[in-house]
């Protein structure tokens, strides 16, 4: 993506890489037991889980926690969620799902190990990981994050408060995920008022060269 940001694609769901003064920071972990994948690519940029400092995750969702627990295990990272999806990471809580296609991709895919939760995102703006700032982006879960790493203009981690399109542009997650459509697109109209280079989703090609110019055009259509 840009110097020491990398994108690891895991089935239909991004996860990143960053390399920083603090260690490895993981922005998400993709699916359920693949962290063999992620072996392989901290392999490739000749590092190993061991250096995994910190975990950040965007929101609880499955597809974006999957090897947390593990991970955690093998390297000690520190695990940063808000404090409002942080209860479905750790098992506190359970979500429940409605929709029988949501139901049915989770069932295939397995269920993330509960993991441990150790630093809760409790105010916006807060600042997990010196150069990071956790944006409370609520809408696609009550507890979503973004997070803006101050490097190379500006990197957004969209997570799933929006998704990457074909052509650079911007558009949602699928409206059957979201638990709040309407929180969302306030979440998207204060992310375009920021100011960054790059973004990076979830779910979707990246963006790179005034991505927030991307978001103001998504939301104004
Ligand atoms: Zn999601
Ligand atoms: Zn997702």
């Amino acid at each position: 993506m840009v110097d020491g940001v990398f994108e690891l694609g895991i089935g239909y769901v991004n996860m990143h890489v960053v390399v920083t003064d603090d260690g490895v920071v993981l922005v998400d972990t993709g699916l359920p037991r693949r962290s063999a994948t992620i072996d392989r690519a901290l392999h490739g940029i000749r590092r190993t889980v061991g250096d995994v400092r910190t975990i950040l995750l965007t929101h609880h969702h499955p597809d974006h926690t999957g090897s947390v627990a593990d991970l955690c295990r093998r390297s000690g990272a520190r695990v940063v969620a808000h404090r409002l999806d942080a209860p479905y990471v750790t098992g506190e809580a359970r979500a429940v799902v409605r929709h029988p296609v949501v139901k049915l991709v989770g069932l295939l895919l397995g269920t993330p190990e509960p993991a441990p939760v150790d630093d809760l995102v409790t105010t916006d703006r807060a600042t997990p990981v010196p150069g990071f700032t956790a944006l409370h982006t609520p809408g696609h879960t009550a507890g979503h994050v973004s997070y803006l790493l101050d490097r190379a203009e500006g990197v957004l981690f969209a997570g799933d408060a929006a998704a990457g399109k074909r052509g650079g542009r911007i558009g949602s997650t699928p409206r059957m995920v979201s638990a709040d459509l309407d929180e969302q697109a306030r979440s998207v109209a204060r992310l375009a008022e920021l100011d960054f280079a790059h973004a990076v989703f979830g779910h979707g090609p990246a963006v790179s060269g005034r991505a927030v110019e991307r978001f103001r055009q998504f939301v104004a259509s």
